[in-house]
Protein backbone atom coordinates (compact mmCIF):
# COMPACT_ATOMS: atom_id res chain seq x y z
CA UNK A 1 0.00 0.00 0.00
CA UNK A 2 1.47 3.07 -0.96
CA UNK A 3 1.29 5.20 1.88
CA UNK A 4 0.12 9.81 0.84
CA UNK A 5 2.35 12.40 2.59
CA UNK A 6 1.31 14.68 5.26
CA UNK A 7 1.68 18.28 5.65
CA UNK A 8 2.55 18.82 9.10
CA UNK A 9 2.32 21.77 10.18
CA UNK A 10 4.17 23.19 13.37
CA UNK A 11 3.43 26.41 15.17
CA UNK A 12 3.92 27.95 18.57
CA UNK A 13 5.47 31.40 20.01
CA UNK A 14 8.44 32.63 19.02
CA UNK A 15 10.88 30.80 21.75
CA UNK A 16 8.76 27.92 22.63
CA UNK A 17 11.77 25.57 21.15
CA UNK A 18 9.34 24.79 17.55
CA UNK A 19 12.75 24.95 15.77
CA UNK A 20 14.67 22.76 18.29
CA UNK A 21 11.93 20.18 18.05
CA UNK A 22 12.39 19.79 14.60
CA UNK A 23 15.51 19.60 14.61
CA UNK A 24 15.61 16.60 17.05
CA UNK A 25 12.84 14.99 14.99
CA UNK A 26 14.39 15.39 11.57
CA UNK A 27 17.96 14.41 13.13
CA UNK A 28 15.96 10.98 14.92
CA UNK A 29 13.95 10.12 12.13
CA UNK A 30 14.21 10.56 8.58
CA UNK A 31 10.77 9.79 7.87
CA UNK A 32 10.34 13.50 7.55
CA UNK A 33 11.00 16.78 4.92
CA UNK A 34 11.74 19.81 6.45
CA UNK A 35 10.39 22.72 4.54
CA UNK A 36 13.00 25.78 3.61
CA UNK A 37 10.96 29.24 4.10
CA UNK A 38 11.77 32.46 2.45
CA UNK A 39 11.64 34.97 4.40
CA UNK A 40 12.64 39.25 4.10
CA UNK A 41 14.26 39.38 7.38
CA UNK A 42 17.96 39.34 8.25
CA UNK A 43 19.90 36.14 9.06
CA UNK A 44 21.06 35.93 12.60
CA UNK A 45 24.39 35.00 13.77
CA UNK A 46 24.84 31.17 12.50
CA UNK A 47 22.28 31.07 10.38
CA UNK A 48 22.89 30.53 6.64
CA UNK A 49 21.21 31.04 3.21
CA UNK A 50 19.48 27.94 1.99
CA UNK A 51 19.73 25.99 6.01
CA UNK A 52 17.44 28.08 7.95
CA UNK A 53 15.74 30.03 5.44
CA UNK A 54 15.51 31.43 2.08
CA UNK A 55 16.86 35.03 2.62
CA UNK A 56 15.80 37.66 -0.06
CA UNK A 57 14.86 41.17 -0.68
CA UNK A 58 11.05 42.48 -0.40
CA UNK A 59 11.31 42.79 -4.51
CA UNK A 60 12.66 39.28 -4.53
CA UNK A 61 9.70 38.11 -2.06
CA UNK A 62 6.92 39.88 -3.92
CA UNK A 63 8.14 37.98 -7.63
CA UNK A 64 7.53 34.44 -5.54
CA UNK A 65 4.39 35.92 -4.50
CA UNK A 66 2.93 37.16 -7.90
CA UNK A 67 4.51 33.82 -9.95
CA UNK A 68 2.51 31.74 -7.30
CA UNK A 69 5.64 30.21 -6.24
CA UNK A 70 4.62 30.05 -2.31
CA UNK A 71 1.78 27.67 -0.84
CA UNK A 72 1.33 30.81 1.66
CA UNK A 73 2.76 33.51 3.37
CA UNK A 74 2.17 36.33 6.29
CA UNK A 75 3.62 39.65 7.46
CA UNK A 76 5.45 38.49 10.94
CA UNK A 77 6.88 41.63 13.36
CA UNK A 78 7.82 43.65 10.01
CA UNK A 79 9.32 40.92 7.35
CA UNK A 80 7.69 38.39 5.42
CA UNK A 81 7.85 34.82 5.65
CA UNK A 82 6.34 32.33 2.93
CA UNK A 83 6.88 28.77 1.86
CA UNK A 84 8.08 27.90 -1.60
CA UNK A 85 5.54 25.51 -3.35
CA UNK A 86 8.02 23.00 -5.12
CA UNK A 87 9.64 21.04 -2.67
CA UNK A 88 6.54 20.46 -0.68
CA UNK A 89 4.22 19.48 -3.78
CA UNK A 90 7.47 17.27 -5.15
CA UNK A 91 7.78 15.96 -1.19
CA UNK A 92 4.22 14.97 -0.88
CA UNK A 93 3.99 13.73 -4.54
CA UNK A 94 6.94 11.18 -3.40
CA UNK A 95 4.76 9.92 -0.19
CA UNK A 96 6.93 11.63 2.04
CA UNK A 97 5.58 13.76 5.39
CA UNK A 98 6.68 17.66 4.68
CA UNK A 99 6.74 19.45 7.76
CA UNK A 100 6.21 23.70 7.86
CA UNK A 101 7.32 25.28 11.00
CA UNK A 102 5.45 28.53 10.29
CA UNK A 103 3.05 31.20 12.26
CA UNK A 104 -0.92 30.95 12.35
CA UNK A 105 -2.01 32.65 9.54
CA UNK A 106 -0.20 30.78 7.22
CA UNK A 107 -1.45 27.31 8.99
CA UNK A 108 -4.78 29.01 8.32
CA UNK A 109 -4.04 29.37 4.66
CA UNK A 110 -2.49 25.84 4.55
CA UNK A 111 -5.48 24.42 6.60
CA UNK A 112 -7.76 25.33 4.12
CA UNK A 113 -6.03 24.49 0.52
CA UNK A 114 -5.25 20.92 2.35
CA UNK A 115 -7.80 19.73 4.64
CA UNK A 116 -5.56 16.87 5.41
CA UNK A 117 -2.85 18.44 6.74
CA UNK A 118 -2.23 17.83 10.78
CA UNK A 119 -1.66 21.27 12.64
CA UNK A 120 0.07 21.00 15.34
CA UNK A 121 1.12 24.00 17.97
CA UNK A 122 4.13 23.91 20.44
CA UNK A 123 3.31 25.67 23.58
CA UNK A 124 5.99 26.50 26.39
CA UNK A 125 5.45 25.27 30.20
CA UNK A 126 4.59 28.32 31.02
CA UNK A 127 4.33 32.59 29.86
CA UNK A 128 7.62 33.41 32.25
CA UNK A 129 9.36 30.29 30.88
CA UNK A 130 8.59 31.73 27.46
CA UNK A 131 9.92 35.08 28.33
CA UNK A 132 13.28 33.37 29.87
CA UNK A 133 13.89 31.94 26.34
CA UNK A 134 13.77 34.62 24.44
CA UNK A 135 16.17 36.93 26.51
CA UNK A 136 18.42 33.66 26.88
CA UNK A 137 18.55 33.83 23.10
CA UNK A 138 20.58 37.13 23.07
CA UNK A 139 19.78 38.13 19.70
CA UNK A 140 16.75 40.00 19.73
CA UNK A 141 16.49 43.43 20.69
CA UNK A 142 14.44 44.15 24.44
CA UNK A 143 12.36 46.22 21.31
CA UNK A 144 11.76 42.80 19.09
CA UNK A 145 11.20 40.83 22.46
CA UNK A 146 8.48 42.90 23.13
CA UNK A 147 6.96 42.66 19.74
CA UNK A 148 7.14 38.94 19.65
CA UNK A 149 5.35 38.73 23.45
CA UNK A 150 2.67 40.72 21.93
CA UNK A 151 2.35 38.47 18.85
CA UNK A 152 2.36 35.59 21.65
CA UNK A 153 -0.62 37.31 22.74
CA UNK A 154 -2.32 37.45 19.54
CA UNK A 155 -1.61 34.52 18.20
CA UNK A 156 -2.82 32.60 21.91
CA UNK A 157 -6.11 33.58 20.86
CA UNK A 158 -5.99 30.87 17.63
CA UNK A 159 -5.02 27.89 19.35
CA UNK A 160 -8.08 25.95 19.12
CA UNK A 161 -7.53 26.11 14.81
CA UNK A 162 -4.86 23.11 15.85
CA UNK A 163 -5.38 19.75 15.99
CA UNK A 164 -3.09 19.31 18.85
CA UNK A 165 -1.28 20.81 21.02
CA UNK A 166 2.52 19.60 22.20
CA UNK A 167 4.15 21.15 25.82
CA UNK A 168 7.35 21.77 25.27
CA UNK A 169 8.82 20.44 29.01
CA UNK A 170 11.39 18.44 28.59
CA UNK A 171 12.84 18.34 24.51
CA UNK A 172 13.03 13.95 24.48
CA UNK A 173 9.64 14.12 25.23
CA UNK A 174 8.04 16.47 23.16
CA UNK A 175 9.97 14.93 19.92
CA UNK A 176 8.40 11.50 20.61
CA UNK A 177 5.23 13.24 20.94
CA UNK A 178 5.12 14.99 17.57
CA UNK A 179 6.20 11.79 16.30
CA UNK A 180 3.38 9.63 17.53
CA UNK A 181 0.93 12.51 16.13
CA UNK A 182 2.02 12.22 12.61
CA UNK A 183 2.26 8.30 12.74
CA UNK A 184 -1.03 8.17 14.06
CA UNK A 185 -2.39 10.24 11.77
CA UNK A 186 -1.25 7.81 9.32
CA UNK A 187 -3.49 5.16 10.51
CA UNK A 188 -6.77 7.18 10.04
CA UNK A 189 -9.55 5.87 8.17
CA UNK A 190 -10.00 8.77 5.97
CA UNK A 191 -5.87 8.72 4.81
CA UNK A 192 -6.14 4.24 4.59
CA UNK A 193 -9.63 4.79 2.00
CA UNK A 194 -7.75 1.79 -0.80
CA UNK A 195 -6.17 -0.70 2.16
CA UNK A 196 -10.22 -0.59 3.42
CA UNK A 197 -11.73 -1.12 0.08
CA UNK A 198 -9.06 -3.34 -0.79
CA UNK A 199 -10.29 -5.54 2.36
CA UNK A 200 -13.69 -4.96 1.90
CA UNK A 201 -13.73 -6.56 -1.65
CA UNK A 202 -11.56 -9.51 -0.41
CA UNK A 203 -13.86 -10.50 2.32
CA UNK A 204 -16.70 -10.24 -0.06
CA UNK A 205 -14.79 -12.84 -2.16
CA UNK A 206 -13.84 -15.44 0.84
P1 LIG B 1 11.79 33.71 13.10
O1 LIG B 1 12.03 35.12 12.61
O2 LIG B 1 11.84 33.64 14.60
O3 LIG B 1 12.68 32.72 12.42
O4 LIG B 1 10.30 33.32 12.68
C1 LIG B 1 9.24 34.14 13.03
C2 LIG B 1 7.93 33.42 12.81
O5 LIG B 1 7.71 33.21 11.42
C3 LIG B 1 7.89 32.05 13.47
O6 LIG B 1 6.62 31.91 14.11
C4 LIG B 1 8.00 31.10 12.30
O7 LIG B 1 7.37 29.87 12.55
C5 LIG B 1 7.27 31.89 11.23
N1 LIG B 1 7.59 31.44 9.88
C6 LIG B 1 8.76 30.94 9.41
N2 LIG B 1 8.65 30.62 8.13
C7 LIG B 1 7.39 30.88 7.76
C8 LIG B 1 6.65 30.73 6.53
O8 LIG B 1 7.14 30.27 5.50
N3 LIG B 1 5.35 31.14 6.54
C9 LIG B 1 4.76 31.66 7.64
N4 LIG B 1 3.46 31.99 7.53
N5 LIG B 1 5.41 31.80 8.81
C10 LIG B 1 6.71 31.42 8.87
Amino acid sequence: MKRKGIIIVVSGFSGAGKGTIMKALTAKYDDYALSISATTRDPRPGEENGREYFFVSNEEFEKLIKENGLIEHAGYVNHYYGTPRKFVEDKLSQGIDVILEIEIQGALQIKEQYQDAVLLFVMPPSAAELRNRLKGRGTETDEVIAQRLQRARDEAVGIENYDYIVINDNLDRAVEQVHEIIQSAHMAPSRNQEFINTIRNELNEL
